[in-house]
């Protein structure tokens, strides 16, 4: 058992090393084991919320839509980041449960904005390469929009680029059937995975969103400013929308504008909200 967690801890660490056992490992093991059993019984206990990030438009400074991202709520645990709990769903195939439920609960806030007059805006849900994989995914995506009686436009997907490895042809043809559908698609996280250009012109995406490791080096240097304004030009060039995420201060902002940036989301504006918050921001 202690030579499996090494091979765990080698494998995590880029596969092609070797990791000796240590305590350390186990500990990780054992509350990863405990975080995940517990993420079993989340959906019942009602410990899942969302929250709605507001993207505002740099050319007409309103909100152009939200992202929701998902809160855990846990009673054992208290309140613990995505970046801990969503691949411990993706190993254990939890996500697919939870994922419905958040285009459930994505459309239902779709529903709400557009009672409000505002069915303009969008609500992007994230999708995790297990979900998309799922024979069924595109189906249970209409049914909700059908359910809550959105227009299919009001819904957004945001993938990255990690769906794609595991089968391009599979995930191309259900992202097309999305689009087919009337769903936007943008491409997460962009410039922290392959950022590749062939994916890039092949893929229905209609928005980029630069990550936010880049929007934090934009006032370091010559190079890093050069460097995003490129990534700003060349999705122009392939008539792609772009979003700065996790800008934080009024000198990125200013940077992003003079770049041209189309769209930015981050605590400049708003952090993410809760539901009845973001309803008051959209209609404010
Ligand atoms: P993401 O999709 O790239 O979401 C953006 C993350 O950046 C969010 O973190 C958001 O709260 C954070 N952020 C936005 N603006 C700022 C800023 O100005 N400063 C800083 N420091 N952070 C900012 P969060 O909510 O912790 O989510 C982390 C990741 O978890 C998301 O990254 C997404 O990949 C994943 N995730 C969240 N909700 C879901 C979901 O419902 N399904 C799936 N599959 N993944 C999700
Ligand atoms: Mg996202
Ligand atoms: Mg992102």
């Amino acid at each position: 058992k202690n030579a499996d967690n090494a091979m765990y801890a080698a494998k995590a660490a880029g596969r092609n090393c070797w990791r000796f056992y240590e305590a350390a490992m186990l500990k990780d093991a054992y509350e990863k084991l405990v975080l995940t059993n517990n993420l079993r019984h989340a959906l019942e206990r009602g410990e899942f919320s969302l929250q709605y990030q507001p993207q505002i438009s740099l050319v007409s400074e309103k909100v152009i839509g939200f992202e929701a991202l998902l809160r855990w709520n846990s009673q054992e645990h208290g309140s613990i980041s995505p970046a801990k709990f969503i691949p411990l769903a993706e190993q254990s195939g939890l996500i697919l449960t939870i994922g419905e439920w958040v285009f459930g609960e994505a459309c239902r806030f779709a529903r709400k904005l557009a009672n409000f007059g505002q069915h303009h805006l969008h609500v992007a849900v994230n999708v995790s390469p297990r979900q998309l994989a799922d024979a069924d995914f595109v189906s249970m995506v209409r049914n909700h929009i059908e359910e809550s009686n959105i227009q299919p436009a009001q819904l957004e997907v945001e993938i990255t680029e990690n769906v794609l490895i595991e089968s391009l042809d599979d995930s191309t043809r259900k992202l097309e059937a999305l689009k087919e559908l009337g769903v936007t698609l943008s491409l997460d996280d962009f410039g922290t995975g392959y950022s590749s250009l062939t994916y890039l012109r092949n893929l229905p995406v209609i928005t980029l969103k630069i990550d936010k490791t880049f929007i934090d080096k934009i006032l370091e240097d010559k190079v890093q400013e050069g460097f995003i304004r490129s990534i700003i030009d060349m999705a122009h060039v392939l008539g792609l929308h772009v979003v700065a995420e996790g800008v934080e201060s009024e000198q990125q902002l200013s940077k992003l504008k003079q770049f041209e940036c189309d769209c930015v989301q981050g605590y400049v504006f708003s952090r993410p909200l809760p539901e009845l918050s973001a309803l008051d921001f959209a209609v404010r």
